[in-house]
């Protein structure tokens, strides 16, 4: 979709730190880390929240958290734990309507989130 930041980054129009890409699916680091583990996991395909997903979508949404999985053991976090965050709507915080979600680790997490 045009104008839209994360379609750019898989589209290779603006750089990001690349951590995983495949047909479907990219992980990048986030520009503004609020851990030191901070990444972001990304559907290729332009979907703007999560109150867009279709039935479709169930298996691109699905293997998400097996990626989410395999990054959270390359970091290191199995066992001081870690955040899997989405944020849907500017209420919750989301700043970039492409769907993603945010994988924080690497140091003590607070409940409840602000
Ligand atoms: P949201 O607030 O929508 O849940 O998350 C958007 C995230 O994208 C934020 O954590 C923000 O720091 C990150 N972000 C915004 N612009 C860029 C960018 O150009 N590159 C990267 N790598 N991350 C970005
Ligand atoms: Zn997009």
């Amino acid at each position: 979709m045009d104008n839209c930041l994360f379609c750019k980054i898989a589209g290779g129009e603006i750089d990001a730190e690349m951590i995983y890409s495949d047909e479907q699916l990219m992980a990048i680091k986030d520009i503004n880390p609020q851990a030191p583990t901070h990444l972001l996991i990304i559907p290729k395909k332009h979907i703007s929240t999560l109150m867009n997903i279709e039935v479709s979508d169930k298996e691109l949404m699905g293997s998400v958290f097996t990626l989410a999985k395999s990054l959270a053991q390359e970091n290191d976090l199995e066992v001081s734990g870690f955040r899997l965050v989405l944020n849907c709507g500017s209420g919750a915080g989301q700043s970039v309507f492409h769907i993603h979600f945010h994988l924080l680790g690497g140091r003590p997490m607070k409940w409840p989130p602000g």
